[in-house]
């Protein structure tokens, strides 16, 4: 009976642990929150994304703004310990839910939001309220306070922030992982944010309507040419350049498989069944993105003959 309380306890102390939005360290100046690896639910609050702060002599920097504003402002509690100062820019990395929807704590505190042109596009064409709609209808109580906000700056080429003494170099990407992909580098300290572009030991989204692989091939080659010491994702821990290679791998080993099997008159069914053994399925998110990709590449090698 007292073994089974304990296991009951230790339970709810690791979804409470789980959730609870925890700053790290990341380097001198630049600090992490690290999301479970998971689909939003109750009992994670969304907190299933990275956001990163980098303090300079002006204020903060932040880069994404977690799910909601409720876990943003968890997030900048956590950053005034270490210095209450200004949240003077919030840069969204790309449209989605878990770098997006919290960003509202940092309008109101503020901060200039600066996202892609094509952020600011799907919030005006209204689509973007109907994606959150669906969203509260599809994960309830999780979207209750999110109130969309539109970027201040938009970007649709490069642009760099240059901020007390820190400076970031900022590169709107075309169609990738989404169509509003933006990639932030600081050159002296060789740190790039790369939102959901980079992963490692995990499976890339690539089913996002506006999701292209061979965009995203060129943007990892791209990513490759940069002198780059840390990269910072949306999911993972810090990473280095090997995870570009492994992303890499993956994107290439669906596209190549797909175009083979596809020339072989095969069927989309067909093509999952042929790939059902494969070395990506011990990876987190796995069973949550790999059909979804399977089938996008597959639209899109349609199209691209
Ligand atoms: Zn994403």
């Amino acid at each position: 009976m007292r073994a089974i309380k304990l296991l009951l306890i230790t339970f709810v102390l690791a979804f409470a642990f789980a959730s609870e939005v925890k700053l790290k360290r990341v380097e001198r100046g630049l600090y992490m929150v690290r999301g479970v690896d998971g689909l939003p639910s109750l009992e994670n609050r969304g907190f299933m994304s990275n956001a990163y702060a980098v303090l300079t002599r002006e204020g903060w920097v932040v880069i994404d703004a977690l799910t909601t504003p409720e876990l943003s402002g968890e997030f900048v509690r956590e950053l005034w310990k270490v210095k209450r100062a200004p949240i003077r820019y919030a840069i969204i990395t790309h449209y989605h839910p878990d770098h997006w929807y919290g960003v509202k704590t940092y309008k109101d505190l503020g901060a200039t939001v600066v996202a892609h042109k094509k952020l600011m596009e799907f919030y005006q064409s209204g689509d973007a309220q109907m994606a959150l709609e669906a969203g509260k209808q599809r994960f309830g109580e999780v979207y209750k306070d999110v109130v969309l906000v539109p970027p201040d700056l938009t970007v649709e080429d490069k642009h760099t922030l240059r901020v007390g003494d820190r400076s970031f170099e900022i590169t709107a990407l075309p169609p990738a992982h989404t169509n509003s992909d933006l990639i932030v580098y600081m050159p002296k300290e060789k740190v790039a944010f790369v939102g959901d572009l980079v992963v490692y030991n995990r499976i890339p989204f690539m089913g996002d309507r506006n999701a292209s692989s061979k965009g995203l091939l060129e943007v990892l080659k791209l990513l490759k040419t940069i002198d780059i010491r840390v990269v910072l994702g949306g999911h993972n821990d810090p990473m280095d350049k090997k995870a570009i290679d492994f992303t890499m791998a993956y994107v290439q080993y669906l596209r190549e498989n797909i175009k083979r099997l596809k020339e072989q008159g095969k069927s989309l069914d067909e093509i999952k069944e042929a790939l059902k053994d494969n070395s990506y399925s011990k990876y987190v998110m796995y069973h949550a993105f790999h059909n979804a990709n399977l089938f996008k590449v597959d639209t899109e090698l349609d199209l691209e003959e």
